[in-house]
């Protein structure tokens, strides 16, 4: 017989927190928290199960579940004293979406459920206080109506705008018991006038409609495209929690809020909140009233005028900071918190890691690895390596000229400009446009995230830290201002007024997350600092990975930032970009289009010591460090010119005639370049190409030498090799020359010859190819445009449509295809290793970045993984993590 429902409270439960899975993560934390004896108000949970079997049965629950539920309702109500239904007593509950991944924002929670006309009338009677019941009412047919009803929420806010008006109130706490039994009145007609029928007076009816909604709501489009954007399966399903009501807005000694046991923004070991006085609920970050810090520190730090939590409730503050103390211990990790305090009681309503930004994180790991909360291991595995990527960009130049126009909350933090879009779908179009945008709101919501995606920071006019678009923004790591001051938005007419200045769509703004700015035009930014947390954290990866990490760079500026970010030197150096040099281009020209192998020796001659110099520049910056050169490798059409006026210009310096250049344009030109005359099939074809670059590399290599006192072990990696015997002829050659220069420069050479595996063939004969290769380095690029006969630049078209209909997992372009392309790798690596035992492995396609192909690479045990500048600290880490994941599973379970 399954279990359906599990309940909690009163220092027990029938769940705990290893049940994530199937009480979702919400409730699987009341549960562990109502047993840790935390004042956490009764309920039940509806488990995961439910949703799964109602969504493979036609939307049916299964049998057993109503009794359950009964059941465990009765346990709430004799742990309450109180009686759902009950017109004198009546228990009131919150009905409230949780799945095993947090979704923010995605599913909606009913809150005191259980009130009708005449429970209402209890509920004042019992509390005496006529204004907290009709509040509490009218709460809950908004809430109903919009939640489970489906009626626009706006109907009813519109009206209770209506009777501010009227009544000459500012805010909605200023609302008499009279008006809001007014506004009762006023949504249950709208409810009556928009779904046909009463609202429902039944508490029974009422659980049941908002538990439907919940589960529904797992399948709305916005909750299904949440999941698609993080990766989160369908079948999971979400739990439905229904818990005993506890009220902040039961007058000036009750309060609700949220806050954070670290500063999720900084990672300050500070609490970090807000709260609001006679509020229930999201008030807090629904941005209705300008929320109250919770901490003194807060309050300075922020210059808010309003009173802290710390002064206007000291004790129930007290004790809160209790629970934040006894949670993180609990939990060994920064928890965010949402709390009520009913009457000077305090209640806590959930707990779960806190979101946080990138330098957030890094200081919080960091802190609690060094106060004994966690092992330096544990820190290590706690940062996502993709994250990273927020750090390792730009931020404001202190130095340069900025007019500052507005100041908001620091909520998210970076520095970007872009355009002013005001809505989601226009930053959405702007962007596919390869327009950096900034997306304006007053605030935003659930709605707003595929905008929120494409814009490269965002503003608000209101919210606090810990509103909707502040929690995204820090999710996605963009920068993020929230209630900017003195900041009106017209997003009809697309403008906003920053005090007397009036600002279009369009126009170019700043911000600056970190300090809270919003500045005119595009202020330059400089790259961050790569100390500190960072440095630390980093430091402890580097001890526990395996695989070197190499860079991909072309140029002294890549190779030079890479070091920076800690490459332990350049797994692949493309030698094309050096040929379209503009000085260079005629005489490379001059080479293609020379009639005989003497020609292009007199024009590779000209080419030969720019190209040295190339390669001493690279070598200097990464002396003592492997480099792995690439010898040339696209077709040689790319370089041949297509204007007449370059035609004109080749033809006079080269003495031939523009139509014999045109001519010979013609015969170059290939139907399929991809697989035509490129790579080492020119090495073959004209070796006088292949001989300049070896020759260039092995005298840039002895100049290095002698000037710097240092070795330099050069790899020279052939492209596109498929048969053992394309890579004999050319190692022939390039041994040839190194004989050569050695003999005229009477030094000594220590190089490598090997080889890039991209031609599928080549990975099945990898065995005969490692005869002559001393290495390997998967250019998982080409390799996977033969492996899956799909052209990069062709399949944008389609692509999409075949993620949609999950024909491809993901991307193979970004995201390692492991089981088709990993097993090639694989294979080429056993029969590599098979007929030369210390050939070393690499990868370098653009994969060499992507965490979960650094995981596969540790798994078939390449030596290290190549990839761009910016990527390197991300592969750190990663490699970081893929050790200590190996470490893990041959460690024996205990
Ligand atoms: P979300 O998943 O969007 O955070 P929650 O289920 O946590 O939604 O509920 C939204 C708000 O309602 C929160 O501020 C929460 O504290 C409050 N809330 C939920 N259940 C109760 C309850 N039983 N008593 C008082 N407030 C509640
Ligand atoms: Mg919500
Ligand atoms: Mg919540």
């Amino acid at each position: 017989m399954s279990k359906w429902v599990y309940g909690f409270g009163a220092g027990q439960s029938e769940g705990s927190a290893a049940m994530r899975d199937l009480l979702g993560g919400k409730g699987a934390n009341l549960a562990e928290m109502s047993q840790l004896g935390l004042p956490v108000p009764p309920g039940f949970i509806i488990t995961t199960e439910v949703c799964t079997h109602f969504y493979a049965h036609d939307r049916q629950y299964p049998p057993g579940l109503n009794e359950e539920a009964d059941a465990a309702l009765r346990k709430v109500e004799e742990a309450v004293g109180a009686g759902f239904g009950d017109p004198k007593r009546p228990l009131l509950v919150s009905v409230r979406s949780g799945a095993p991944v947090s979704m923010p924002g995605m599913m909606d929670t009913v809150l005191n459920l259980g009130l009708n006309d005449q429970t209402v009338e209890g509920l004042a009677a019992l509390s005496g206080d006529r204004r907290f019941a009709y509040d509490s009412y009218r709460r809950f047919i908004q809430m109903y109506g919009d939640v489970v009803l489906g009626i626009d929420h706006y109907l009813f806010e519109d009206e209770l705008e209506e009777v501010k008006l009227n009544g000459g109130r500012q805010l909605d706490t200023e609302l008499t018991a009279d008006d809001l039994e007014g506004l009762v009145g006023v949504y249950k007609r709208i409810v009556a006038e928009r779904t046909g029928a009463q609202f429902p007076q039944t508490a029974k009816d009422q659980l049941w409609g908002a538990i439907g909604a919940v589960f529904g709501s797992w399948m709305t489009p916005r909750a299904v495209t949440y999941r698609r954007l993080h990766a989160i399966g369908e079948g999971m399903g979400t739990a439905v929690n229904v818990q005993a009501m506890v009220f902040g807005n039961r007058g000036e000694t009750s309060a609700t809020g949220v806050a954070f046991t670290r500063d999720p923004s900084t990672g300050e070991k500070r609490y970090y909140g807000e709260f609001l006085v006679n509020a229930q609920g999201e008030d807090v970050v629904a941005g209705i009233r300008t929320p109250q810090p919770l901490t003194l520190a807060m309050k300075r730090s922020n210059g808010s005028a309003l009173p802290a939590m710390e002064e206007v409730m000291p004790e129930a503050y007290a004790e809160l900071a209790e629970v934040f103390d006894r949670l993180e211990r609990h939990y060994r990790e920064m928890q965010d918190i949402e709390f009520t305090v009913q009457e000077g009681r305090l209640w806590i309503l959930q707990t779960r890691s806190g979101k946080r930004t990138t330098q957030a994180a890094l200081k919080i790991a960091v802190d609690m690895a060094e106060e004994g909360l966690i092992d330096q291991d544990q820190a290590v595995r706690r940062i996502d390596p993709a994250s990273l990527d927020q750090l390792l960009h730009p931020m404001l130049d202190p130095d340069a000229k900025k007019e500052v126009i507005a100041r908001g909350l620091p909520a998210s933090p970076g520095a970007v400009s872009g355009k002013i879009v005001f809505n989601a779908d226009e930053a959405e179009r702007q962007a596919a446009k390869g327009e950096a945008v900034i997306l304006v709101r007053l605030e935003t919501s659930p709605e707003d995230i595929h905008g929120m995606h494409a814009a490269k920071g965002i503003l608000t006019s209101r919210g606090g830290m810990t509103s909707h678009a502040a929690v995204v923004a820090r999710g996605m790591g963009k920068p993020c201002i929230c209630a900017a001051a003195g900041l009106a938005i017209d997003s009809r007419n697309g403008r906003m007024t920053v005090g007397s200045r009036v600002m279009e769509a369009g126009e170019t703004i700043t911000i600056d997350g970190s300090a809270g700015t919003v500045m005119l035009g595009a202020v330059p930014t400089i790259d961050p600092k790569l100390s500190g947390d960072f440095a630390t954290l980093m430091g402890w990866a580097d001890q526990r990975r395996r695989l070197k990490i190499r860079t991909n760079a072309d140029t002294p500026t890549d190779a030079r930032t890479a070091r920076r970010f800690g490459a332990e030197g350049i797994g692949l150096c493309r030698t094309e970009h050096m040929f379209f040099d503009d000085e260079r281009i005629l005489a490379v020209r001059q080479m293609i289009l020379a009639g005989d192998a003497d020609g292009r020796r007199a024009a590779l001659a000209k080419i030969l010591p720019m190209q040295r110099q190339d390669f001493i520049e690279l070598f200097e910056i990464m002396v003592g460090l492997p480099v792995t050169i690439r010898l040339l490798d696209p077709p040689l059409h790319e370089f041949l010119p297509h204007e007449p006026e370059e035609i004109e210009l080749v033809a006079r310096a080269s003495g031939v005639d523009a139509a014999a250049l045109t001519r010979r344009a013609g015969e170059l030109r290939e139907v399929n370049p991809m697989l035509g005359l490129r790579g080492c099939r020119l090495g073959i074809l004209f070796p006088e190409i292949y001989e300049m670059q070896a020759r260039a590399i092995f005298e840039a290599t002895i100049a290095v030498a002698q000037s710097t006192g240092r070795s330099v072990v050069p790899e020279i990696m052939v492209p596109l090799i498929g048969t053992a015997r394309e890579l004999e002829l050319i190692k022939a050659e390039i041994d040839a020359i190194a004989k050569e220069v050695m003999s005229e420069t009477s030094g000594v050479l220590e190089y490598q010859v090997g080889t890039m595996i991209e031609v599928p063939r080549a990975a099945l004969c990898a065995g005969p190819i490692a005869e002559h290769a001393q290495f390997f380095s998967f250019g998982t690029n080409d390799l996977t445009q033969m492996a899956l006969g799909l052209s990069r630049d062709d399949s944008a078209k389609f692509l999409e449509h075949y993620l949609e209909r999950k024909i491809y997992e993901a991307d193979p372009f970004s995201t390692l295809d492991v089981e088709g392309v990993g097993e090639l790798v694989e294979m080429a690596c056993q029969r590599g290793r098979a007929v030369r035992g210390d050939i070393k492995l690499g990868i370098c396609g653009e994969h060499g970045g992507d965490p979960k192909a650094i995981a596969f690479c540790e798994q078939v045990g390449l030596d290290y993984v190549s990839c761009s500048p910016y990527r390197v600290p991300i592969a750190r880490l990663a490699a970081a993590q893929a050790a200590l994941a190996a470490k893990r599973s041959e460690a024996p379970a205990a």
